[in-house]
């Protein structure tokens, strides 16, 4: 099995050979595929967009990890620290800014979001990443980076603003974006007169001197605080090496944040490429629009829950789309998702009453393995195929559509080993599509008995509702959706929904 992969570096599928792999690779010895992504800045819940993203992620680290069987490092960002409001590290800082406005610290806020950040990863079966780095903890690497890059002389201060990188001393800056160097620098990218040049960008900002900062830190330059970019290079190269082997992100940062990064890297650590495939998903339009933080009208999974959609009907609707398609999003689309799951769901169910076999769950394996279990012909070839679509750069809309296909077409196929096709779809399911197919199996027979844990905590919310405590209610009901049930008020009592 071998996976395709779009390389935005070379702007075409490339066979993904890790580094571990690679006879041309002869820096410190690899034992794992190295992952990193940029996680979004924790001044605000997460819109659908940026979940989209990690939506994407997951499925990449889902078929490297679990259906090709590559041990994985998997690191992402988590960006506490305040950086101001554009690219170009101008403007205000968004997290001092929001902090005002919702009347708590900047460390409040972002523990606030990181927390409710998390919480979103796990509505939307997105695993957990093996690591997970707080900017704020790791000021002294960035500044470790920027002594690097001064000891080379790509620096300069401007006086009262930050200690900038000189971009017309890197060879080949912008080659991930292919940008018109020239062009930019007679165009407006970017709005500092004081620059040397249009692209030079801040490592370091000086806080202002009349004005204090919640987040600053001391530094060789006095008190400041780092600029947009150089986390990513710091704890990049801290978890994953000098050189790694996927970094992922959306469309949007190809070509400022990721080119920047690139080129303090390279500079400060003499090796190149940085990161051997750059893969970046397509953004999610909102009524054909960008949905992004800063144009406000946000859309989030907890509005998608109101409005009575399941989180992994937003989890299916994601995986209908080509991560290098745009998703449009609206109401309809996402109920005709949702209607395709649920009908998925039914038939699984229907399979499995008719049939009544056991599901064997198993501990995780690859598709090598797995597919050494299968002897049913009709099973093994549709899962084969399902593997081709998912080798060919994640094509998931065709993983679904064999799927769909291979059900609805049972019927017609004489001789099916039930057995077999359970395997294979439980295994699709816990490994890949993660949309609770099998969920609902059974459910019409069985009572369905409440977790005791999830009865005390809807108490609790009852009682502090009572006692008009709704602030306190308001994060039971939290809890209580994290474990998957949703509190439906009736007069006097409530009811436990399963989602
Ligand atoms: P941000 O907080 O804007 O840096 O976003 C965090 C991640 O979400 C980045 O990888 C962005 O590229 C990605 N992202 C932001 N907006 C969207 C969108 N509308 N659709 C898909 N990905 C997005
Ligand atoms: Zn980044």
């Amino acid at each position: 099995m071998q996976l395709k992969i779009y390389n935005t570096l070379s702007r075409q599928k490339e066979l993904f050979v890790p580094l571990m792999e690679d006879p041309k690779y002869h820096g410190p010895k690899k034992t794992t595929v190295g992952l990193y992504s940029c996680w979004p800045t924790v001044y605000r819940d997460p819109h659908i967009g940026n979940m989209r993203a990690y939506l994407c992620r997951d499925i990449l680290c889902n078929t490297l990890e679990k259906i090709m069987g590559y041990p994985l490092r998997n690191v992402m960002n988590m960006t506490d620290v305040g950086h101001l409001t554009s690219d170009a590290d101008e403007g205000e800082d968004k997290m001092e800014k929001w902090a005002k406005r919702d009347n708590m610290t900047v460390w409040e806020l972002a523990d606030k979001y990181i927390a409710s950040f998390k919480r979103y990863l796990k509505l939307l079966n997105i695993d957990e990443y093996e690591i997970i780095c707080r900017a704020t903890e790791h000021i002294q690497e960035q500044i470790t980076m920027i002594q690097q890059l001064e000891k080379k002389w790509y620096t300069y201060i401007i006086p009262d603003d930050g200690v900038y990188m000189d971009t017309s001393k890197i060879k080949d800056y912008g080659y991930l974006a292919k940008l018109d160097i020239a062009g930019l620098q007679q165009g407006a990218r970017i709005e500092n007169e004081n620059k040397k040049n249009k692209t030079d960008f801040g490592l370091r900002k000086f806080s202002p001197v009349n004005e204090h900062r919640q987040m600053e830190w001391d530094s060789p330059w006095g008190k400041g605080f780092p600029g947009r970019h150089i986390e990513c290079s710091a704890m990049a190269t801290k978890y994953l090496g000098e050189q790694f082997d996927i970094h992922t992100g959306g469309v949007d940062h190809i070509s400022v944040h990721h080119v920047n990064e690139i080129a303090q890297s390279e500079c400060a650590l003499g090796t190149h490429p940085r990161v051997k495939y750059w893969m970046h998903n397509q953004f999610l339009n909102l009524w054909g629009k960008k949905q992004s933080k800063s144009e406000g009208g946000l859309v989030t999974v907890d509005e998608l829950i109101k409005k009575w959609f399941h989180p992994l009907d937003f989890r299916y609707l994601c995986m209908t789309a080509h991560y290098r398609s745009f998703l449009e999003f609206n109401e309809d689309l996402l109920q005709t998702a949702k209607n395709s799951r649920n009908n998925l769901i039914k038939k699984m169910q229907k399979l499995f009453d008719q049939h009544a076999k056991i599901i064997i769950d198993f501990d995780s394996m690859p598709y090598e393995q797995i597919k050494e279990t299968i002897t049913s012909k009709y099973v093994g070839d549709a899962l084969e195929d399902i593997m081709n679509a998912l080798m060919d750069d994640l094509n998931m809309p065709q993983v679904l559509a064999i799927i769909n296909q291979s059900l609805n077409s049972l019927d017609k196929v004489e001789e099916v080993d039930m057995n077999d096709l359970f395997v294979a779809l439980h295994w699709l399911e816990k490994n890949l599509l993660k949309i609770w197919l099998f969920d609902r199996i059974g459910q019409e027979v069985k009572e369905i008995k409440i977790p005791a844990k999830i009865q005390k905590l809807a108490e609790q919310r009852l009682e502090a509702k009572q006692a008009k405590d709704y602030a306190r209610s308001d994060e039971l009901r939290k809890e209580i959706l994290e474990l998957w049930r949703e509190v439906k008020d009736t007069k006097e009592w409530y009811e436990l929904m399963k989602m």
